[in-house]
């Protein structure tokens, strides 16, 4: 009888599958974990096809699959999804597949225990010591830290006492993953327009089958309230939800919120999480345990044993593409899986991208508009600040105007938010004397000052020095002079401004835990603090309930970058930004510093008059053939011969094939021409839009002249990053 082969995909980066003979005490199914020799080690992949036929003779040169691995099998829905990922961003198909099997190790957890009173009293006596037996009398439970904080004596009391004897250490078993969310905990009131949204939503889960709903709603229009109730549903028909959101790590809040619909707050899944709870999370998943999963990005490959709905939550956000290893859109992902899966899929923001609003326009999606604010709130009244005319003195980036409307905002005792989407404290650092300025020596980019830290830090390497003693051209000491404002320059003028306010400084780089960052978040919210500068990681989702006036202090920043998607990444940035203000009671004010108070951006956010932004928008593209009116996709060539990396772009550009439906760009020196030691060319790729562009690139890619020495070449399909 002939032996049985199974293929099977490793997650190393290959595209195709190694075949291996399946000893038939094993009982190997498609999509099984298996341990597998991989050369001389052995690696974990999963069986991918089954019977596969073989050469005749080639059977004795395989080797057999190792074990069964104790997991639950990889379903036919998430390896279709892995397939298809790997085909659209010309990824290996292994490194689509690792991001699947991102399971953690299994194993005891960081033990949890407590102590509690079981021996006889300690030989010596110390007043700690007694107040510790007096606390702990009543026999409960306590963490060491709760003991010593009930007693008012340091943990090292109890320690001591530990090991006397008389106090006992029980173990605690592990926190559960997520306990079981009760869609009927608490029925939520909704206004008109969020039931008719959410009577459509729990139809289509009702209903089942794919459905792309657009939950299109002004900030503060609350169109959380409304996709809970889609999630609600989920819940009753027992099935899987998850929520995708930007940035995981800073919600905080909306884990509350979920915990107040739902009793229970949902499992998470984000890079912070430890090993040992993201492996007993993804099992949990994979077995059913777990409703409602909130997660980044990488919680689209989790292996959901029956995902019956998504939600991608600010469905416009950059942050959803990644931008290493494989490039994928998660938003977009996220709709290939919600087909796969044939489940209805949400896509909430209160700008969406223009993609989507296209799509919405067509009748691709629903599109469910909430245009008014919950509780009958204004959005924000939005005005422009001249910098021609009314600029702040130099040296200074606080406008007067704008000063005084934040002393008055204090005065009524409102917060006020100052955004600036720079961290640090000067994006540029030059020698008065010489004119020498402070570059990487990696890339082509300026030094950033971050003062909090005392370095210098390069924003795209990493580089980190402390500030030279003297200039290293002219030698001259105290010559340096900080140009242009960053979060923390912004901080030094606002204390000058307003010395005896609490300012408080939220930016990515200053985050010392996801814990402590939550702490500010609450600060915020609970009015302890009366000035908030912040870069853009307070424009996304918070809800301040004390805040009513956001500056802006540099409206221009993103607009000057060549970017295609810069006005409408601007228009949403900002939008989004001075949506946080006003959104419980008072009227919101939002005040824009920009040079160009003309520009169709400034123009749309101050007439309140989104639709005219997307008109406009929209019109661009479709003149310009760019997404989603035609196709794009990047080839960036890198190496640290700068030669030897434009001749490969070079070839590469000759030897494309010819076809009416594809334009071929380039090669051109990147934008940031420099980065780590490495020149960078782009080639840019333009297509018709029905056209198969990742078929045509896999064909000529095909053909590519081999790579010498370091050169890489990166391919981004549907690219969101163009420097
Ligand atoms: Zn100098
Ligand atoms: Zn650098």
């Amino acid at each position: 009888m002939a032996q049985r082969i199974v293929d099977v995909l490793v997650p190393v980066a290959l595209d195709h599958t190694y075949s291996y003979r399946a000893p038939p005490e094993l009982d190997l199914s498609v999509g099984d974990l298996v341990a597998v020799p991989l050369g001389k080690a052995e690696t974990v992949g999963v069986v991918w096809s089954d019977n596969v036929p073989v050469r005749p003779g080639l059977h004795n040169r395989l080797k057999d699959v190792d074990a069964t691995l104790d997991y639950p099998p990889l379903r036919e829905e998430l390896r279709s999804f892995v397939d298809w990922v790997a085909n659209y961003t010309l990824s290996p198909r292994g490194m689509v597949l690792r991001m699947a099997l991102r399971m953690g190790e299994l194993g005891p957890e960081r033990e949890r225990v407590a102590v509690r009173l079981s021996g006889p009293p300690p030989q010596r006596m110390t007043p700690a010591r007694r107040r510790v037996m007096t606390a702990l009398s009543d026999g409960l439970l306590r963490t060491k830290a709760e003991a010593a904080k009930d007693a008012g004596v340091s943990t090292g009391v109890i320690d001591g006492l530990v090991d006397e004897g008389t106090l006992e250490v029980v173990a605690l078993p592990p926190e559960p993953v997520a306990r079981q969310p009760d869609p009927d905990y608490r029925a939520p009131e909704l206004t008109g327009p969020q039931r008719m949204a959410t009577d459509i939503l729990r139809g289509a889960v009702k209903q089942g089958g794919y459905t792309v709903d657009l939950l299109d709603g002004v900030t503060g229009s609350g169109k959380t309230e409304v996709y809970f109730e889609a999630i609600a549903e989920t819940i009753r028909k027992r099935r899987q939800s998850l929520v995708l959101m930007p940035e995981i790590a800073l919600t905080a809040q909306f884990l509350d919120r979920f915990a107040q619909r739902f009793g229970v707050r949902p499992a998470e899944w984000h890079s912070e999480l430890g090993s040992r709870r993201r492996a007993r999370t993804w099992n949990a998943v994979a077995a059913g345990e777990v409703n409602v999963v909130v997660g980044a990005r990488s919680a689209l490959f989790l292996p959901y044993a029956d995902l019956g709905l998504i939600v991608v939550d600010e469905e416009h956000d950059a942050v959803y593409k990644q931008e290493d290893g494989v490039h994928y859109h998660a938003r977009d992902m996220a709709v290939v899986r919600a087909r796969i899966a044939d489940i209805p899929i949400v896509l909430s923001s209160a700008t969406p991208s223009v993609e989507t609003m296209v799509n919405a326009r067509r009748g691709r999606y629903r599109r469910l508009a909430l245009t008014q604010r919950f509780g009958g709130q204004s959005e924000p009244a939005i005005e422009a600040i001249d910098l021609k005319r009314e600029g702040p003195p130099r040296g200074r980036f606080i406008a007067p105007r704008l000063a005084g409307i934040v002393k008055t905002a204090l005065e009524r005792g409102d917060q006020a938010l100052l955004f600036l989407n720079r961290r640090g404290y000067a994006p540029l650092t030059l020698c008065r004397a010489c004119g020498f300025r402070l570059n990487c020596p990696n890339c082509d980019a300026w030094l950033v000052d971050h003062r909090f830290k005392r370095q210098l830090v390069c924003h795209h390497c990493g580089f980190t020095t402390p500030p030279p003693a003297a200039c290293p051209k002219c030698h001259a000491t105290e010559s340096f002079v900080a140009c242009g404002p960053g979060v923390e320059r912004l901080e030094e003028e606002a204390h000058t401004l307003f010395p005896d306010r609490r300012i408080l400084v939220l930016s990515s780089d200053l985050i010392a835990s996801i814990e402590r960052m939550r702490e500010e978040f609450r600060d915020i919210e609970e009015g302890r603090v009366d000035i908030v500068i912040g870069t853009q990681l307070v424009a996304k989702g918070h809800h301040f309930p004390k805040l009513n006036l956001v500056g802006v202090i540099d409206a221009d920043l993103g607009l000057g970058s060549g970017d295609p998607r810069a006005a409408e990444r601007t228009f949403q940035l900002l939008h989004q930004v001075i949506g946080r203000a006003g959104r419980e009671e008072g009227r919101g004010m939002g005040y824009l510093q920009t040079h160009q108070p003309e520009h169709p951006v400034m123009q749309a956010l101050i007439a309140q008059d989104r639709e005219a932004f997307y008109n406009s928008e929209i019109a661009a593209r479709e003149r310009l053939h760019y997404p989603p009116f035609g196709r794009l996709a990047s080839l960036l060539v890198t190496g640290a011969d700068k030669h030897a990396a434009e001749g490969f772009a070079r070839k590469l550009a000759m030897i494309a094939p010819h076809t009416d439906d594809v334009r071929v760009l380039g090669p051109a020196e990147a934008p940031l021409a420099v980065v780590r030691g490495r020149h960078r060319f782009r080639l840019m790729v333009k297509s018709a839009r029905n056209f198969d562009l990742s078929a045509w690139l896999r064909g000529w890619l095909a053909q590519a002249p081999k790579r010498k020495g370091d050169i890489k070449l990166d391919v981004d399909v549907d690219p969101q990053s163009f420097l």
